[in-house]
């Protein structure tokens, strides 16, 4: 299927994505678009969207049913930069085995001071 035909379908649809609040070190940043009752996601900036059947979600471009891989995020809650407790936050990043590359194991750290940095 070309690049066209996906932007016809997607523009037939004409699909209102509208970006949902994650935390800022999440790997899958996601926009949901809900039409006719079928729920839609898309990585922000990503043309490859995942259409919910009802079960499971799938590719709209090539009908690949979408995958994930679970992503840790190392918590960096010590005192120093880059130390902490080597506790993990897993987050769930869905893919297409198809059009997209699978995602990094390793997710960003998340530091907890600079998070309550960012909150002064
Ligand atoms: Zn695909």
């Amino acid at each position: 299927m070309s690049e066209k035909e996906l932007s016809d379908k997607v523009k037939k649809l004409n699909l209102e994505f509208k970006i949902f609040e994650v935390p800022s070190w999440s790997t899958f940043k996601p926009e949901v678009a809900i039409k006719d009752g079928i729920e839609y996601n898309k990585k922000i900036g990503s043309n490859i969207i995942y259409m919910n059947n009802g079960e499971d979600f799938v590719c709209l471009d090539c009908d690949s049913e979408i995958l994930a891989i679970e992503v840790a995020h190392p918590i960096h809650d010590g005192p120093f930069p880059m130390s902490g407790s080597g506790k993990c936050e897993y987050e769930q990043v869905p893919y297409c085995p198809t059009c997209e590359e699978k995602p990094n194991y390793n997710g960003s750290p998340i530091s907890e001071k600079r998070i309550q940095n960012l909150q002064c």
